[in-house]
């Protein structure tokens, strides 16, 4: 199975991921700011999530950033059921997704999923992981961000929790960050990108 976690590191190009939403308020707060500093980025959405919330879903379309699957649930071992996941982000916005994440970056838990016997559907990890579900400081986050980011980064971010009780938490410190960061990567020169625009360096397992 071919998988990608990062783009070509001759270009100064970069991707915003967010994962574990759709995450209403918060995913709105972060659309705004995305909107702001003219940033198109790219969710990976869970489908039972996505469900309760469709009218986040069009939105994050509608603002023009890639949506991606995360599976249907978040669990550790459980099947995160990438058919169904991807089937109701499909009703949703009438695309079928052809980027997938699976839940902890567990590639393990791909194999065996039909949607990856589609040639088009590719399945997408990351390079830059600044735990921001550690609820770091922003400085520390910040940090870490700075010092981790090269040519080619794909960045872990999560605007959402699979945990209820972390859900209305979780985001804070990663929306306070966000644009300062976005500012700081920009006057390096780095251009963000959706991935479907980025050339992404195949791996395999
Ligand atoms: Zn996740």
């Amino acid at each position: 199975m071919i998988y990608y976690s990062y783009g070509d590191r001759a270009i100064p190009e970069i991707a915003l991921t967010f994962d574990d939403g759709p995450n209403p308020p918060f995913t709105y707060y972060l659309l705004d700011i995305l909107d702001d500093l003219g940033i198109r980025a790219n969710f990976f959405l869970l489908g039972y999530l996505a469900q309760k919330y469709p009218q986040a879903v069009i939105e994050i379309r509608d603002r023009g950033h890639l949506i991606g699957a995360h599976g249907y649930i978040h669990h550790r071992k459980e099947r995160p059921d990438f058919v169904l996941g991807a089937r109701i982000l499909q009703d949703i916005t009438g695309k079928r997704p052809k980027f997938y994440r699976p839940p902890y970056g567990n590639l393990k838990l791909c194999q065996g999923s039909p949607v990856f016997s589609q040639k088009d559907n590719k399945i997408i990890l990351w390079d830059v992981d600044p735990q921001d579900w550690k609820f770091l400081s922003v400085d520390i986050l910040y940090q870490k961000i700075k010092k981790a980011v090269r040519n080619g980064s794909i960045i872990d971010l999560h605007d959402g929790s699979q945990h209820y009780e972390e859900r209305g938490v979780r985001p804070f410190y990663m929306l306070e960050v966000l644009p300062r960061i976005i500012q700081e990567l920009h006057s390096q020169g780095f251009i963000f990108k959706r991935l479907d625009e980025m050339k992404l360096v195949p791996l395999k397992f």
